[in-house]
């Protein structure tokens, strides 16, 4: 146990089902957090709790899954509505579901941009909007917004994905000011390429995946792409007492790729 100031807390992770999102609710979990684990798929997000629970000895929170589309309003309310019911306290928020898409703003379909913005961004609004209030009755908290190197530097032909964290990055130091007299720290992780099925479907798109994979990996100062569980070691520790005077930050976890000029 890294926090053992953690324990007992409870914490929100959506797109928890895969991914970055698994890894946190996992790393939480192991801390000792209660973890609403909340995504729209119900088969893995219903496999991450049942492997919290079959693993008491590893894992000493407790987890729920939600099922949940996080950019619906009704939705968001219901993420914040069934953690306190279940648990009687919100401390932690990792917001983190998100989808990728790809085009230029020539050949972006509108009903894409709309989506990925609404996945991506409004997301962070809505399920924001239900769970700050129980932090502000608690005393404070913590809210983890996953952006992207993306919001730091571009690639191209992903003009709505790239919008939509450069947006998550506004947001952040925006809702980081709003809740800073409520102790309430709103941060941001911004992701190099991390091996999740995201990525694993942006390889798909590509010739040969195995070695695309292996390409991007190259490009990165050091040598390789991340995984999830390095990202997760971030948000855990945002999260965590030892980041108390932290608010309104970005946090690049990309090996170093950012700080590449050629
Ligand atoms: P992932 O596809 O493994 O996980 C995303 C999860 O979000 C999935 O479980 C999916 O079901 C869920 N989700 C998507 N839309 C949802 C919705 N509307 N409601 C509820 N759940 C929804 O991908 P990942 O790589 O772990 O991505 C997590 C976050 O990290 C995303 O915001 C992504 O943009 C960001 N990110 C990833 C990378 C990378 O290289 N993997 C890099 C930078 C940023």
């Amino acid at each position: 146990m890294a926090y053992p100031e953690l324990k007992g807390k409870v914490a929100v992770v959506t797109g928890a089902a895969t991914g970055i999102g698994r890894a946190t609710a996992l790393a939480f979990a192991r801390e000792g957090v209660q973890v609403a684990v909340v995504d729209w798929n119900e088969e893995a997000g219903q496999a991450v709790v049942s492997e919290i629970a079959s693993e008491s000895e590893k894992y000493s929170g407790q987890a729920i899954f939600i099922k949940a589309d996080v950019s619906k309003l009704a939705d968001a309310r219901q993420i914040a509505e069934v953690t306190y019911q279940k648990f009687g306290r919100i401390d932690i928020l990792h917001n983190n579901a998100g989808i990728q898409t790809y085009g230029t703003v020539v050949d972006t379909d509108e009903e894409v941009w709309d989506r990925t913005l609404s996945v991506n961004l409004k997301s962070i609004f809505l399920v924001s909007k239900f769970v700050i209030p129980h932090m502000i009755n608690v005393g404070g908290g913590s809210v983890i917004n996953t952006a992207s190197v993306q919001s730091q530097v571009s690639l191209p032909n992903s003009a709505a994905y790239v919008a939509s964290k450069g947006g998550v990055l506004a947001l952040t130091r925006e809702m980081a000011l709003d809740f800073a007299k409520n102790n309430v720290r709103v941060n941001a992780i911004l992701p190099g390429s991390i091996n999740t099925p995201l990525l694993q479907f942006a390889a798909s798109q590509e010739a040969d995946p195995a070695k695309a994979m292996e390409e991007w990996g190259k490009v990165y100062p050091l040598g390789r792409i991340g995984t999830p569980e390095e990202v997760a070691g971030l948000v855990v520790f945002l999260a965590s007492p030892a980041a108390a005077f932290i608010t309104g930050a970005p946090f690049l976890v990309d090996g170093g790729l950012a700080a590449r000029a050629f």
